[in-house]
């Protein structure tokens, strides 16, 4: 199958193997600017959320518009691509102007309307597999981008939900496999929410490098144990660097 690629600035998605690092959430400018300083040398692209999508409304929600601004000054400050999620149609062109790459979350893997808007914005996608999802429904909605004319998508393997409790969920590592030998766009892995575990970033990582995929995204925070959301998945800037140091 020929392969897409997907470039931007400088990064091109399914040459080589990509790491994308960053908080879950931007909490603050200070949280999210002293993450990426120190794990600036070791990723390719940045992320944090402003728009989170949270099973409970009680918890924390991101800053939204404040935070979109906040991720574009950090990038700019250390001339780094950026990746955060959307998740409405109505903001899709707000973040279209601050972030370099769309991420469309497991919970809005389906969500039509935005996948279109998505695909007319023409910014790279990185569309992640709903937890319930078959890879063909995946597929699928990686489609309603393509037909938008956008090609600039990237597969995400999240973690699916089976009878399996003791992680978050399971990570189908050879759908992944499967997904990337079946389509034309370059698949990563995300073994922070797949696991919910920091203790297994390390060899997911190397499994994954060795397996040939894409790349990987993992969440960092200054600190861990502080963080609004999903504190235990989360790695230390000084845990992320003796993981990735090197890894280009
Ligand atoms: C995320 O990456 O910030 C996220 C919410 O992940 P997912 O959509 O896979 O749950
Ligand atoms: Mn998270």
């Amino acid at each position: 199958m020929n392969k897409n690629t997907v470039k931007i600035k400088e990064i091109e998605i399914g040459k080589g193997f990509c790491v994308i690092g960053g908080p879950c959430a931007i909490e603050s400018e200070k949280q999210l600017f002293e993450t990426a300083k120190k794990i600036k040398d070791n990723i390719d692209i940045l992320r944090g959320g402003a728009f989170k999508p949270r099973t409970s409304p009680e918890s924390f929600q991101g800053l939204k518009e404040k935070g979109i601004k906040i991720l574009k000054k950090v990038s700019e400050k250390l001339n780094i691509p950026t990746v955060t999620e959307v998740m409405n149609t109505s903001d899709v062109e707000l973040v279209s102007k601050y972030a370099d790459m769309l991420q469309i979350g497991a919970r809005n893997m389906q969500n039509y309307p935005l996948l279109c808007e998505a695909g007319k914005s023409k910014k790279p996608v990185l569309l992640k597999r709903h937890f319930g999802a078959k890879i063909k429904e995946l597929l699928s909605a990686a489609g309603y981008i393509l037909k938008e004319g956008n090609e600039k998508i990237v597969l995400c393997e999240r973690g699916i939900r089976t009878f399996e409790d003791s992680l978050r969920f399971t990570l189908d590592f050879a759908g992944a496999l499967f997904l990337q030998r079946n389509s034309k766009f370059p698949v990563i892995i995300d073994p922070s929410h797949a696991t919910g575990n920091s203790d297994l970033i390390s060899p997911l990582f190397k499994a994954s490098k060795a397996a040939g995929l894409d790349g990987v995204m993992v969440e960092v925070h200054i600190a861990p144990r502080e963080a609004k959301s999903d504190a235990s998945q989360q790695l230390t800037p000084e845990q992320f660097n003796n993981i990735f140091k090197g890894h280009q």
